[in-house]
């Protein structure tokens, strides 16, 4: 959606806008390839419509969606009326080589008489970024000088040690640098605010996903078996882990569903970080806004370094790159919400991380359904195991983060492609019928 809107927005900026009279869009690599179970084709289409993901209306959606899907008609940028047919405008390419990237699109304008205006590959690289092709690998453009600027876990300690500030107070300082205050503080309360309603919302819908493998969506059944062994008086020593995985599956069915999540830091791994912070505010004796703030601020440090030093994406490193640093997020942001040492939270970082090394992405039927959905629950419940374990030592031990997030990385770059979000391998094979 992202992408699509850039290139409207560059349309524009050309003055171009009104002379287009026809828009091709065509996937690439895992794009191409699950991109119809990830509901890639209609965001692409709301990005031609203007539309952003922040802000998008669920009904003027579904009324874009039926204009493209049924009348083959498109508002380019909300403006300038096209004929858009998604069958031969919307295009899934599986077989060109992606060398930049394997989430890619490319963007072609023509006028009426069928000539190029102009054409942009842009490449979706994980948790919602989009970068020009050219600018895949490349260092980020300078931004704002931050007070605190780290490029590994060791510079962050570092830089804790030398001032005396925490993890979360380095990332808040840091973060005060682009934006006032306030409007950082507002931020963390959105994005809290918008987790936590969307675990109230998929606890509260039953009935099954969208797709061809029909799905039953479980949070709601599991919230009324626990509000059922409630009012029996009944308690299971692992009632919490029920708590947690429901917290988890709530979100992820909310995801499957086409509903509004936090992508944190993916879409796919948008479960975990919400039910551990969900945890840590319903079951951990003291929790507070403050713990709340302290948690999502530390576990921001921890995504920029796995995003920074290996990837996010499940097309380029596999699922251990988004349940698997969601993980590590979460355990780093519980830990320290609990009161952990910089040094505690490094390592219940690289406790979550380092036990997902190798997972594959397999999604079956490119849906992001199985096994991610119940992949969130467990990835939260580690991150919970992680940030326990952490908090019972001193925060020495042998590997460290930064060597995990190499090992990350490097694994991602031997794993086959296959098993990167492509749904040609692993549990997506096993089901012939998808
Ligand atoms: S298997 Fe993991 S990486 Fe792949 S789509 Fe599911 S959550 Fe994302």
């Amino acid at each position: 959606m992202k992408a699509a809107a850039a290139f409207v927005a560059s349309l524009r900026a050309a003055g171009l806008s009104q002379e287009v009279a026809r828009i091709q869009a065509t996937l690439y690599g895992s794009l191409a390839w699950t991109g119809e179970g990830h509901g890639t084709a209609p965001a692409v289409i709301l990005g031609l419509a203007g539309e952003s993901p922040e802000t998008v209306d669920p009904d003027d959606a579904a009324r874009i969606l039926a204009d493209a899907n049924e009348h083959h008609t498109l508002a380019l940028g909300g403006h300038n009326p096209i004929a858009f047919a998604p069958a031969t405008d919307l295009l899934f390419d599986r077989l060109s080589p992606t060398p930049a990237h394997p989430n890619t699109l490319e963007f072609l304008a023509l006028n009426a008489a069928g000539d190029e205006l102009a054409r942009d590959r842009w490449c979706s690289v994980g948790g919602g970024f989009v970068v020009p092709e050219a600018q895949v690998g490349q260092p980020p453009p300078p931004g704002q000088p931050v007070p605190h600027p780290f490029n590994s876990a060791e510079q962050l300690l570092q830089i804790g040690a030398r001032t005396g500030l925490s993890i979360a107070e380095i990332v808040f300082a840091n973060e005060c640098a682009r934006l006032p205050p306030e409007d950082v503080e507002r931020h963390i309360v959105r994005i809290r605010d918008t987790m936590m309603g969307c675990i109230d919302h998929g606890m509260h819908t039953g009935g099954l996903l969208p797709g061809k493998l029909r799905v039953k969506r479980r949070a709601a059944a599991l919230r009324e078996h626990l509000e059922a062994d409630r009012f029996r008086n009944i308690r299971n020593p692992h009632e919490m882990m029920d708590h947690v995985s429901m917290f988890a599956i709530a979100v992820n069915e909310e995801n499957a569903a086409g509903s509004r999540v936090v992508t944190a830091p993916t879409n796919g791994a948008a479960g975990v970080i919400p039910a551990v912070l969900r945890y840590y505010s319903d079951f951990c004796p003291g929790a507070s806004p403050a713990g709340t703030r302290t948690f999502l601020l530390t576990a921001t440090a921890i995504g920029a370094l796995l995003k920074m030093n290996a990837s996010i994406s499940g097309a380029e490193v596999g699922c251990q790159g988004e349940v698997g640093s969601a993980c590590s997020m979460a355990a780093a942001g519980l830990a320290a919400a609990l009161g952990a040492s910089n040094a505690q939270i490094e390592n219940a970082a690289e406790i979550g991380m380092e036990h997902h090394l190798g997972m594959t992405c397999d999604p079956v039927g490119g849906l992001v359904q199985i096994p991610c959905i119940e992949r969130n629950a467990f990835g939260a419940i580690k991150a919970i195991n992680a940030a326990s374990l952490a908090m019972r030592g001193d925060g020495s031990h042998y590997v460290s983060l930064d060597q995990v997030i190499a090992t990350m990385r490097q694994t991602g770059a031997d794993m086959h492609a296959k098993y990167k979000e492509t749904s040609q391998g692993g549990l997506a094979v096993a089901f012939p019928e998808c």
